[in-house]
């Protein structure tokens, strides 16, 4: 039986960065995986020889000096990783149905105010407000910042703000209201729920700056794979975990898909914690907090369309677009079969054989999960290929048909250019990131009760821990945060804080 310091279940952004920053402390680790690629939502597929991430299209932070930079910078990736700044006029054009316009986001916050400013005449002031507020919003999140410390009080009052109710304070232009929270695919927004504070630590990431990563994303997980082995450790494939067994009120072990049992001094999930309680039977963890997790809300899952273009076809862009019904923004999720979609976001992905024409595009717009339960007992992984059917297929092609007519609203003629498309629906997300019922985002944040959903990294076993995007922020940035916070509690200390601010 092999024995490790820490055992990390899942080689998600969240999982990889945890093992990574534990190496780096001598620590012994083993990150097991039950696919055969790592990365979870950083995962990349090939088709037609394009490389199609299957859900990181843009990440945040990574000027110099700015907190993924610096996290990065600390796991000596940044050097490595093969990254192209996105255009600093617009990294999202925002698009209202029945509206010519392309509204644009600008990269830095001058550049941000005056580029909007210039769209929205008489409106500067507002403008200016809702940028002021978002940074001070995001100055009250201690590792957010990179800093040490932080009372709960420090952020106690915006934590029960909406993004919508927020924005709707800033200004009374309806379609300035629509532009400002007109990206909000990119944290499942919803009108009730969604927290300024959410709003505000992914905006302000991407107005400081965008990157897109040539290749795909998995490029990320690879080189944070080979850091962890350079450090002693250990990243398994094809390893599922099937149990978390607890003897005498810790975690001793887990027992692997086949049988296999290893042993660690400590543990972390970087599992969605509703299925990580579902692998651990013990009555350290009370069936209070088990219903607590059970019954939280997952954020909506999507459909994907990934389009191959033909060679010359279309220029390519380094913007994304962001598409929105008028009267939707903030329940897109609550679309009918006469409506959907009510949005979609549009995403183009640099590759290294360059070129002003793009290779490919993908698509992405909400679908619930229970579109798609007819088929949720087929399990279609690359391990364990099967096909879903012909009634899946077709309906598949229905929603694509769809969005090809929507698309040709803005890109006329794209039918002609594509030279294949593939689709994937909750159920593609569900088997390869193994979230509950394809969520995006998993725990949907809630500023009505914003305690409920904010998941603590410890847990009543003493050795066991959680990480990843369903605990304080999803998406590259906040996942990586989320590990440093885990970090924290597993270590008793926050010396890591200092190292990467020092890097
Ligand atoms: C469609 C989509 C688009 C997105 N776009 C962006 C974007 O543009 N920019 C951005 O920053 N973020 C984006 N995100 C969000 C971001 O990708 C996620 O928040 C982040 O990658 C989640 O990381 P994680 O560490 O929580 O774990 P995950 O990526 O969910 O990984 C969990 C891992 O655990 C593994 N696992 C599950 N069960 C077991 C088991 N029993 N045993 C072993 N392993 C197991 C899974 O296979 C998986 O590899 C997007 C997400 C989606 C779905």
């Amino acid at each position: 039986m092999q024995q490790f310091d820490i055992i990390i279940i899942g080689s998600g952004i969240g999982g990889l960065v945890c093992a990574n920053l534990l190496g780096l402390e001598g620590y012994r680790v083993c990150v097991l995986e039950k696919n055969r690629q790592t990365g979870g939502a950083l995962q990349t597929y090939v088709r037609d020889r394009v490389i199609f991430d299957s859900a990181v299209h843009y990440i945040g932070g990574l000027d110099k000096g700015q907190n993924l930079y610096q996290i990065f910078k600390y796991l000596g990736l940044i050097d490595k990783l093969k990254l192209r700044k996105m255009d600093p006029d617009a990294f999202d054009m925002i698009l209202i149905d029945g509206d010519d316009r392309e509204y644009p986001l600008a990269q830095g916050y001058e550049n941000f105010m005056e580029k909007l400013g210039r769209m929205f005449p008489g409106e500067e002031a507002s403008i200016r407000t809702y940028c002021e507020t978002i940074r001070s919003v995001c100055s009250r999140f201690p590792l957010y910042n990179l800093r040490s410390g932080g009372a709960y009080s420090e952020k106690a009052d915006v934590l029960e703000i909406s993004a919508k109710q927020f924005i709707e304070s800033v200004t009374s232009h309806p379609k300035l209201q629509a532009v400002l929270g007109g990206n909000n695919i990119l944290y499942a927004g919803q009108g009730e729920k969604t927290p300024l504070y959410i709003h505000a630590l992914i905006l302000n990431s991407y107005i400081e700056s965008s990157w897109k990563c040539v290749d795909g994303a998995s490029q990320i997980a690879k080189w944070l794979a080979r850091n962890i082995r350079q450090c002693d450790g250990e990243v398994r494939c094809n390893a599922e975990v099937k149990e978390i067994v607890v003897q005498e009120g810790r975690v001793s072990h887990v027992r692997l898909e086949g049988g296999a049992i290893l042993k660690a001094s400590n543990f972390i999930s970087n599992l969605h914690p509703a299925k990580t309680l579902e692998l651990l039977d013990s009555p350290v963890i009370r069936p209070a907090y088990r219903s607590r997790i059970n019954h939280l809300e997952n954020s909506i899952s999507c459909f994907s369309l990934n389009l191959v273009l033909k060679k010359g076809s279309l220029k390519y862009f380094s913007h994304n677009y962001y598409w929105q019904r008028p009267g939707f923004l903030w329940k897109m999720e609550q679309y009918n079969a006469d409506n959907w979609p009510l949005g979609y976001a549009l995403f183009m992905s640099p590759s290294s054989r360059g070129g002003e024409f793009a290779e490919a595009m993908t698509i992405l717009a909400y679908m619930r999960y229970e579109e798609v339960k007819p088929w949720e007992n087929t399990v279609n992984t690359v391990s364990h290929p099967a096909q879903r059917g012909d009634e899946y297929e077709s309906f598949k092609r229905k929603k694509t048909a769809i969005l090809m007519d929507l698309l040709e609203k803005k890109f006329p003629g794209l039918r002609s250019m594509v030279l294949s498309s593939y689709a994937a629906t909750p159920l593609s997300f569900r088997d390869y990131t193994g979230s509950k019922e394809g969520s995006i985002y998993g725990i949907l944040k809630d500023c009505r009760d914003p305690v409920k959903t904010l998941i603590a990294p410890h847990t009543r076993l003493p050795n066991f821990y959680f990480t990843g995007q369903n605990l304080n922020l999803h998406g590259i940035l906040g996942a990586s945060i989320t590990a440093l916070a885990t970090c924290n509690a597993l270590l008793g200390h926050e010396n890591i804080i200092e190292k990467i601010r020092n890097a």
